[in-house]
């Protein structure tokens, strides 16, 4: 493979700092389950537009494949080589930041999750996935009390439910290009599926974009009691699965973007003053570390002024940080909002 062409459109973390040395050092390494420099930029070069352009495909990639990966961590998390990454699930005492229902829709956080001894979604073989979600659907189906739930393989949902559960944003769909660039779509939708609570707050989505995404959701903005339940699963969980976890990095995920807490807190939130001076509010948002995202998720269109606001970094903070970085950004934006329509 030859160095690649980077468009001048685009501007992706990967185009920044892969020089002709690093590709040429890089060229002929492969992790032991054999995932290639080249799989891991795929995605990067078919898709200009991306924001980072590369994925892992195993647990050894970050550091086969270091002298790529660990500029782009440093640039996406500001998290240099000498940091570490640390974990705190303690839940901290928060009220809901929107206490009159007047803005925040819903809550939803979700972690991703690797099993260790697993090729990543980019990578795994067709055996491979089916043996994982056996393994973890046998952990899910131990779950008890409010997380006791049911496990539906993708490719058995009957299309009225599929219909239902969409509408609801508790299922998933084929990843998008990037992610096809990347090979995660794969054998779609074999060995895939939802695990769902009885109350329908507690999901796990199998072999989606990582081998887990463990996700609570809540109605308006109870964050706390979303992130309450995310740490009950977390610690029951852990008893009957080892994930992917390095002492530096965190929890690893298939991209970049995921790793250390692999957590993505966030709420769906109507803002139709700031809708109409979106330019504020991105900057508003960034300096807040905060996301934002379309209202059907990453990559979608604001539709009706419902914007999807999350914290923006997971590694080098911990849970608990990430939650009150939500928690204190959407203070300042709910207030921010309130002001324009009162200026009215
Ligand atoms: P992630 O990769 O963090 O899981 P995505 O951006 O891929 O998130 O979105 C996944 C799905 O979750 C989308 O259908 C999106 O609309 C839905 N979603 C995201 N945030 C919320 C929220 N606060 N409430 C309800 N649904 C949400
Ligand atoms: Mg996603």
């Amino acid at each position: 493979m030859n160095y690649p062409e980077f468009s001048k459109k685009n501007h992706s973390i990967l185009k920044k700092y892969l020089t002709k040395n690093i590709f040429d050092h890089l060229g002929s390494k492969k992790t032991k389950s054999g995932f290639t420099l080249h799989d891991a930029i795929r995605s990067g070069i078919i898709n200009q537009d991306s924001c980072l352009g590369i994925y892992a495909g195993d647990t050894e990639t970050y550091q086969v494949f270091a002298e790529i990966f660990n500029p782009v961590i440093n640039d996406y998390h500001c998290f240099t080589s000498d940091n570490f990454h640390e974990s705190d699930l303690s839940v901290p005492k928060l009220s809901n930041p929107d206490p009159e229902h007047e803005y925040i829709i819903s809550t939803r956080i979700r972690i991703a999750r690797n099993i260790a001894g697993f090729a990543f979604t980019p990578f795994i073989s067709a055996e491979e996935r089916k043996k994982l979600e056996s393994k973890a659907v046998k952990a899910l189906k131990l779950l008890d009390n409010d997380l006791k739930g049911s496990y539906t393989p993708l490719d058995e949902i009957s299309e009225s439910q599929h219909l239902l559960f969409n509408k609801t944003n508790l299922i998933f769909n084929k990843g998008d290009r990037f992610q096809d660039a990347a090979g995660i779509n794969r054998d779609w939708p074999e060995s895939r599926g939802v695990f769902l609570s009885q109350n329908k707050k507690f999901i796990v989505w199998v072999n989606e974009e990582d081998h887990l995404r463990i996700i609570s959701m809540e109605k308006g903005g109870e964050i706390e009691k979303a992130f309450h339940r995310i740490c009950v699963s977390l610690s029951a969980l852990e008893k009957k699965l080892v994930f992917s976890f390095s002492r530096h990095l965190g929890y690893l995920t298939s991209c970049p973007s995921n790793l250390g807490t692999g957590m993505r807190a966030g709420v769906h939130i109507r803002l139709p003053e700031l809708h109409k001076k979106k330019e504020g509010l991105l900057k508003l948002a960034d300096s807040l570390n905060l996301q934002i995202r379309g209202t059907h998720g990453e990559k979608t269109r604001i539709e009706k002024a419902v914007f999807d606001i999350s914290n923006r970094q997971r590694l080098g903070i911990t849970e608990r940080q990430c939650i009150q970085t939500l928690y204190t950004g959407l203070l300042s934006i709910i207030e921010m909002e309130k002001a324009l329509a009162a200026r009215k």
